[in-house]
């Protein structure tokens, strides 16, 4: 990604309408997608907090009622970050692992599926505890998740239960298809906090996640959505998706919303959501902060205001199948939030991207594959 170009270019492979970047254009040509097609069963491994490494591994085998799926875009985001840093609650985790919660790939192998597009829900719920027969599968009271407690996406080959895979109508595109966790995960969560027709709705963060909830927004038919972010070179993708304003200043966005959604997973942007709601208002917490960091809050504020506080813990399966449907009716296209795509011999420089650095930044993908 540049840093100074614009974000209306066409993206190098696969036609989407992702920005253009340097990174896209010459990661592609130092790490051929040839190259990356052979290096055979690797994975990226964060073997502990701190080391991760593309690494070689036997190739999963697919057990019974498996399905085998070739993964080719990986989404990266704030919580691989955390993964690699240690920072995400240890109930959450199980070192070594391959990373990769959010991806899309081919299936393989023996399966009436084999050669279709398909996405795969993360979380592998028991399907019959009581959590899971309320519908709620991301509370599963046995927690498993490929990318946390299983290996992730980032892979040569990854052998997924059969009931998880969700294969994808031939027009959606791979950029739009590993946009599918995150847009499960807004998703969800803005359904959980029901924003009404006409609402006014202030989005804070201006990662992917905050992006998509803005985009996602428009399924509620809200008056206004406002995104706060920290970094004026995400205006144009604000504008993108979806948002009547963009501001970088708490002040400037101002307060009295019928829905703040927090996005930034941010302690500080935590705060100000809090601060930032209408009495009787509702404020959504979907950003992940780091483990144990706390906010100071003010009880008979929440008392007198009549604030309804929610946090939202990734998805469920009616949410992913919810999610589905709409890309594959062509109803959501989230792949205009892409702006960057590296080769998996590259991480490095994709988690220095994600990271930071400066210029528009959305989401950060890892090809894996021909792609
Ligand atoms: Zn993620
Ligand atoms: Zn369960």
């Amino acid at each position: 990604m540049t840093s100074t170009g614009p974000l209306t270019g066409v993206n190098t492979a696969t036609g989407g309408s992702t920005a253009t970047g340097v990174d896209t254009a010459t990661g592609g040509s130092t790490a051929t997608a040839g190259k990356t097609a052979t290096v055979g069963n690797t994975a990226l491994i964060v073997a502990a907090p701190g080391e991760v490494a593309l690494t070689a591994r036997t190739a999963p085998a697919a057990g019974p009622g498996d399905t085998l799926v070739r993964p080719d875009l990986v989404g990266l985001c704030g919580t691989d970050l955390e993964i690699i840093d240690g920072q995400v609650d240890p109930a959450f985790i199980r070192y070594p692992l391959a990373l990769g919660h959010e991806w899309t790939g081919i299936v393989t192998g023996d399966s009436p599926l084999a050669g279709t597009r398909v996405v795969a829900e993360g979380i592998v719920a028991c399907g019959h505890c009581s959590r899971c027969a309320r519908g709620e599968t991301n509370l599963c009271e046995t927690y498993d998740e490929f990318g946390f407690t299983r290996d992730g996406a980032a892979a040569s080959l990854v052998a997924v239960p059969a009931a998880l895979i969700h294969p994808l109508a031939p027009g959606v595109t791979a950029e739009d298809a590993v946009l599918t966790e995150p847009a499960s995960v807004v998703y969800r969560g803005l359904a959980r906090a029901a924003a009404g027709p006409a609402d006014r709705v202030l989005v804070i963060g201006d990662g992917t996640i905050a992006l998509l909830a803005v985009y996602l927004l428009r399924l509620w038919s809200p008056a206004e959505v406002v995104l706060l972010g920290q970094r004026p070179a995400q205006a144009e993708l604000a504008a993108r998706a979806g948002a009547t304003r963009f501001e970088v200043s708490p002040e400037a966005a101002g307060a009295g919303y019928d829905l703040v959604v927090e996005a930034a997973g941010a302690i500080q942007a935590a705060a100000v959501a809090l601060t930032a709601a209408r009495r009787g208002g509702t404020v959504l917490l979907l950003g992940l902060p780091p483990h144990g960091q706390t906010v100071a809050l003010r009880v008979d504020d929440v008392v007198n205001n009549d604030l309804s506080i929610l946090g939202s813990f990734s998805y469920t399966a009616a949410a992913w199948r919810d999610v589905v449907r709409l890309l594959n009716a062509g109803l959501i296209r989230p792949g205009f939030v892409v702006t960057h795509r590296f080769p998996l011999t590259a991480f490095e420089r994709a988690l220095a991207c994600l990271r930071g650095g400066d210029g528009p930044r959305g989401k950060v993908l890892l090809q894996v594959g021909s792609g």
